[in-house]
């Protein structure tokens, strides 16, 4: 009898080298509401790059297009470039599941799987992203995962328990192991930390510290303290009146902060808005 292949699967990346992600003249829209007007941001290998500014401004949308989940919204329409390293994450002969391997994504609601294993769980994003693991190596790759995302000690122990069971630090700490198991180039987390109390903030805050030696981070975050902690550069979002979101100014997180170079800006980072 002869195994058949699915050509869709790929192997697992070895660890792959550190990626910058390039946003070029972004516009957006949900039908003919435009959402964001030329938009072009580079988030650097290595870095971690927060996403600022009030809301309804078009941050998510913003991180939505990065690992291209827009374009599954119905009505959603879409300009400019999203380059990876120099290429193409749209281009016609890239899979959608190709770009989602290369970008993975943490959502503000933590949404592990939640009758399913802990263990299962980090396994799922190979899955879902249709990455090929050899069975020998499943049982390191969910304890490097686990031990990336700070959890490893935690649940070492109750692996069969369903992921549902943890905390909901816990639980946010698991979907970053999920992501972390397809080995992204870049992680994007869309407010990981507004569910959560100030002690798993702080520990999801040490682990993204830590994360960013080897994967390029984007963090969009209402959170001003947290953005300066955790991020190295920052990019401050804005739709005024009615009107497209852009960037109104970007820069490292101190010049932000410190000297910002326009005054909605100052007031914003200061929390006069
Ligand atoms: P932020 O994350 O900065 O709060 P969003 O990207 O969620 O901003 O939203 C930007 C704009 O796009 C808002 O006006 C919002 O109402 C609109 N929007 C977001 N998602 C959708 C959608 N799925 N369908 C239609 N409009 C949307
Ligand atoms: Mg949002």
């Amino acid at each position: 009898m002869t195994q058949t292949v699915d050509p869709t699967l790929v192997d697992h990346p070895p660890h792959p080298a550190l990626a910058t992600l390039d946003a070029r003249g972004i516009s957006a829209w949900f039908g003919d509401h435009k959402v964001l007007d030329r938009v072009s941001l580079t988030m650097p290998a290595g870095q971690v790059t927060a996403l600022i500014g009030p809301s309804g401004c078009g941050k998510s949308t913003f991180l939505r297009i990065l690992n291209r989940m827009h374009e599954l919204v119905p009505g959603a329409a879409l300009a400019g470039e999203v380059l990876l390293d120099g290429h193409d994450l749209y281009s016609a002969d890239r899979r959608l599941t190709d770009a989602r391997r290369q970008v993975g994504m943490v959502f503000q609601k933590p949404n592990p799987f939640p009758t399913m294993s802990i263990y299962d769980n980090v396994v799922a994003g190979l899955r879902l992203t249709g990455t090929r693991v050899p069975r020998a190596t499943r049982d390191d790759l969910v304890e490097e995962s686990l031990t990336k995302a700070g959890l490893w000690r935690e649940v070492r122990d109750r692996l069969r328990s369903p992921g549902g069971a943890l905390s909901g630090g816990q639980q946010q700490r698991l979907c970053i192991a999920r992501s972390l198991a397809v080995r992204p180039r870049v992680l994007l987390m869309d407010e990981p930390c507004s569910a959560l109390d100030p002690t798993s903030t702080r520990r999801i805050e040490e682990t993204i510290a830590e994360l960013a030696a080897e994967v390029t981070i984007v963090i969009v975050t209402h959170n001003m303290q947290q953005a300066a902690r955790v991020s190295h550069r920052c990019a401050f979002f804005l739709a005024s009146h009615g009107t497209p979101g852009v960037i109104v100014e970007h820069g490292p997180t101190p010049a932000m902060f410190d000297r910002p170079q326009d005054q909605r800006t100052a007031d914003y980072v200061h929390g006069r808005f």
